[in-house]
């Protein structure tokens, strides 16, 4: 990871800062399901990073903790992630979680409700074909359109996503309503209005969420945004991966991650 992140609150939409290099973090401490409330990234957090987003799959001993946990934690459990919510339900197919996609685009609660922002659509559909163009210049580059939010997945490393970055930022950083964002390996044009951090609060404001701890397991620079909130609250914030992180805890990769949620899975009601 680069340490690079765009602030939604900057006056140029699209501003790069750099997080500073943090102390080593310890692993997490013991949680509570009794009085926790999950929230997960997926990709690169409970799954390895593939070449395309479509060639992961969830191993059923994960889907089985994480089925586990939200029993313990009476549903509040969240998967929060940049995917849409219908990829999340193919994936984690045949389970249904209440999850936040596309940066917080979109989310369903914990009643199941949905909630969509939009008020941006119609300049992203505007901006799409340039957009379109733009990558086109890098073949191996490809945008994955998610419909509230637009995906660029970088291939050819370092020098392809600085170039791909600078055409897209000239594209993006005239429109307020939209920030572009750099990830692994990801370009993201989605709305300022929202983030994952939003998201995360947003579910604590509702049951069966509201009045526990949160608890954030995310590994890439979208997902500060949640540790900021976590941290706030004084919950637990697990960043997953090398790099800066704001994040409080740290687990090296993927399957430490997901071998520290069966350990959860096995806490007592
Ligand atoms: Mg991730």
């Amino acid at each position: 990871m680069n340490g690079v992140m765009s602030l939604p609150g900057s006056p140029r939409r699209t501003q790069s800062v750099t997080l500073a290099e943090a102390p080593p973090l310890a692993p997490p401490p013991a949680v509570r399901c009794r009085e926790s409330a999950i929230f997960l990234d997926v990709d690169g957090t409970l799954l390895p990073l593939a070449a395309h987003p479509r060639d992961v799959l969830v191993p059923p001993t994960l889907l089985a903790s994480l089925v586990r946990i939200r029993s313990l934690v009476r549903g509040a459990l969240a998967l929060v992630s940049g995917r849409p919510l219908a990829d999340l339900d193919r994936l984690f197919s045949p389970e249904i979680f209440a999850a936040s996609g596309q940066h917080g685009s979109e989310r369903r609660d914990g009643a199941g409700r949905l909630h969509r922002l939009e008020t941006h659509v119609a300049l992203l559909h505007r901006l799409r074909p340039e957009i379109g163009r733009c990558v086109a210049e890098d073949p191996e580059s490809f945008t994955e359109d998610k419909g509230l939010s637009l995906a660029v997945h970088v291939r050819g490393g370092p020098e392809v996503s600085d170039r791909l970055w600078t055409r897209l930022e000239t594209l993006v950083s005239p429109h307020p309503e939209l920030v572009l964002l750099k990830g692994k390996n990801v370009l993201e044009v989605r709305p300022a209005a929202m983030d994952k951090g939003r998201a995360v609060s947003a579910f604590l404001e509702e049951p069966p969420f509201r009045g526990r701890h949160p608890v954030f397991l995310g590994d890439d620079v979208t997902d500060e945004s949640a540790f900021e909130v976590v941290n706030r609250r004084n919950g637990v914030s697990i960043k997953v991966g090398d790099g800066p992180t704001r994040a409080r805890y740290r687990l090296g990769t993927p399957t430490a991650a997901v071998a520290w949620l069966a350990r959860l899975s096995r806490d007592r009601p």
